[in-house]
């Protein structure tokens, strides 16, 4: 750590400027706290949306429900609105609410560590040290991609990149590419690319459950309305968010009733791919909702057109430009595009922050990621997590649960100045009877139940990232900070004190 002159004081320091870090500097403002930084590593707001500028880039949830509830926007473009769109939505938001000045960019905060002497948060960034006395961790579940070490990849002589870091310099038209992954993004960019690339060889692992998507342009006339009479928007939003809502109780409760679903999905598969062999390729062999349900309505008709392969098998290795699936066939190619995903059960960031006692977060979650109400760890006082474990959604909006935990951080700012404590730590027990309710409620969702081996699970098989409930609910277990869950640390005191 870097002496005094050149440690930068805040009370608060944010680190990330995706939704989540742009939506706590918005909280911060309202709640009248101006003394915060926020450190992000890239050189624009925006997160999943600076990053993913891959062609057919869009989000899945409806643009009027994907998007903060005191900034709606009513010009999306689009009902599922694409990259470019919520990118600049994101840098609208960072005028409109003032937050330029606290934006410190190009700022990747290499290490976090608590200072039980001084209570605070020592924070070294690329760009100097700061110190803060809250620190929140806005660093995005889906922002590491993640490569596989396929062996031999290191000598491929071709092109290779992430679907989060899209080469836009390198021309796909003509190329054999392969596709690595069949997830979200893969879905998206597989016919956005299909027509202008010589040879699409998609590498399949395991086929996702797809439904159509009632994507389409919002017309001059809506727009007109939802400006003009905002009580409109705001109803679609209400209903949007309700039918999700009511769509949770099949994923969480009971999993029998998406039956129907499947036979919607099997008809959307029939639609787009007239051709047997292929269909049964891509059907899946595990309940609708184990795996993220994906949303297209063109990618079976591209892969139903000549130009594309499907090989129903992983990447085991490559020799050269040769391309070895594990069902042993093998496929020459110029490019590879990663669409394999994040570290989502082993956040990088993790590793970078130190607690009281000098345990990493990584440490910490060595069994698994844990904490209370997704937002704070037991171990690491003053820190809270936005995204942290099991907040994640399966079928509706993140936005709805970040700004359940930005209540949670108002709430716990308030109650952190009131208490005269310096820092507030979970309890051992409020951490575990919270984890312990959490996964008792898992056990019956069809994320454990439905025969898939998804990335919502760790290492151990542990759903650690997914939320089983609806957004109400956690909007409900987040309004309020408890006291009775955490010890108060006092600046007098070296060891904290139950409340
Ligand atoms: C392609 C794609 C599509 C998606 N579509 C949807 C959708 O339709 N609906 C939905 O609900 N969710 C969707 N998601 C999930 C999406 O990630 C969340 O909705 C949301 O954008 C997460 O916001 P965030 O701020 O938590 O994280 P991010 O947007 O990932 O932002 C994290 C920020 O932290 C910064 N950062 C990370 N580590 C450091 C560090 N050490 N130092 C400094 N800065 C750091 C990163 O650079 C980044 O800017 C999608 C995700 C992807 C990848």
């Amino acid at each position: 750590m870097g002496s005094s002159a050149t440690v930068q004081h805040v009370k608060v320091a944010i680190i990330g400027s995706g939704f989540g870090g742009l939506g706590a500097a918005v909280r911060l403002r309202q709640e009248g706290e101006t003394d915060f930084v926020v450190l992000e590593r890239g050189d624009s707001v925006g997160g999943t949306w600076r990053d993913n500028s891959y062609p057919g880039c869009a989000c899945d949830v409806p643009s009027h429900l994907y998007s903060f509830s005191f900034a709606p926007n009513p010009d999306w473009p689009r009902t599922f609105s694409g990259q470019p769109e919520i990118r600049a939505y994101l840098e609208r938001v960072a005028d409109r609410f003032d937050l330029r000045g606290h934006l410190r960019f190009r700022h990747m905060v290499t290490g976090a560590r608590w200072d039980e002497g001084t209570a605070r948060w020592e924070i070294d960034t690329e760009q100097g040290h700061y110190s803060a006395q809250v620190l929140v961790a806005a660093t995005g579940p889906l922002s590491d991609p993640s490569i596989p070490d396929v062996p031999g990849i290191a000598d491929f002589p071709g092109e290779i990149f992430h679907s989060a870091q899209w080469n836009h310099d390198y021309d796909l038209a003509g190329k054999r590419v392969a596709v690595i992954g069949t997830g979200a993004s893969a879905i998206q960019i597989v016919p956005a690319i299909q027509p202008k690339v010589g040879r699409l060889t998609l590498f399949q692992r395991t086929p996702p459950w797809v439904m159509s998507r009632m994507d389409r342009n919002v017309t001059a006339a809506e727009r007109f309305l939802y400006r003009h009479v905002p009580a409109t928007q705001k109803a679609l939003r209400g209903a949007l968010w309700l039918v999700r809502e009511y769509q949770v109780g099949a994923f969480v409760k009971r999993p029998g009733l998406l039956r129907a679903a499947e036979a919607l999905a099997l008809a959307n598969l029939k639609r787009g791919v007239k051709d047997p062999v292929l269909r049964a390729k891509l059907t899946p062999d595990y309940r609708f909702g184990c795996k993220r349900v994906l949303l297209s309505n063109t990618y079976y008709p591209a892969l139903a057109q000549p130009n594309v392969d499907v090989v129903a098998a992983g990447l085991r290795e490559v020799k050269g430009s040769t391309l070895v699936a594990s069902d042993g066939t093998e496929h020459e190619v110029d490019a590879i595009v990663f669409s394999t995903g994040f570290h989502v059960t082993d956040l990088p960031v993790a590793d970078h922050i130190v607690g009281a006692g000098g345990r990493t977060l990584a440490e910490e979650w060595v069994e698994g990621m844990a904490g209370l109400r997704g937002t704070t760890v037991r171990g690491f006082p003053n820190l809270l997590l936005v995204i942290g474990p099991n907040t994640g959604l399966g079928n509706s909006s993140m936005v709805l649960m970040i700004e359940s935990q930005l209540n949670y951080l108002a709430d716990y700012l308030r109650k952190l100045d009131a208490s005269g404590a310096v820092a507030l730590d979970v309890t051992a027990s409020a951490q575990l009877r919270w984890n312990d309710e959490v996964q008792r409620r898992m056990a019956r969702t069809v994320w454990s139940t439905g025969g898939c081996r998804s990335w919502y699970l760790d290492a151990k098989g542990n759903n650690t990232t997914l939320w089983p409930g609806t957004t109400a609910h956690f909007r409900r277990e987040t309004r309020t900070v408890d006291l009775h869950e955490y010890d108060l640390i006092h600046a007098s005191v070296a060891q904290p004190v139950n409340a």
